[in-house]
């Protein structure tokens, strides 16, 4: 691997730590009986209005798995992310180009490496 490559991942992978760190508040907001470790075969995850923030934080956003993911799956992780973090209600009526708060500043970064087309 490419200095430049590896350094483009590291890049994303700490890029993906905030998306993974708004869910984690989000998720721990109230008590999971599986203590926040996404099982398909639990009822009460199926049925969990958190269940896509679950399974980010617990499983494709959790960082050992973001080590072993490809450079395809990397930037797909990280447009999800960004959609994730440019849709948080709290952001509305945020001027992004200006704001000064987390997330705004957040995407400012992100987005000149996020695929848009
Ligand atoms: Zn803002």
């Amino acid at each position: 691997m490419s200095e430049h490559v590896a350094e483009k991942r590291d890049t994303i992978i700490a890029a993906l730590g905030f998306p993974r760190l708004l869910m984690e508040r989000e998720i721990k907001r109230r008590a999971c009986p599986q203590h926040y470790h996404f099982n398909e075969q639990a009822e009460e995850c199926v049925d969990c209005l958190y269940i896509l923030e679950c399974q980010s934080f617990s499983k494709q956003l959790a960082e050992p798995e973001l080590m072993q993911a490809s450079a395809r799956e990397l930037a797909r992780l990280l447009q999800f992310g960004f959609e994730y973090v440019s849709y948080q209600p709290e952001r509305q009526d945020h001027e992004t180009a200006r704001c000064a708060c987390e997330l705004c500043d957040w995407i400012r970064a992100v987005t000149p490496m996020v695929d848009l087309g």
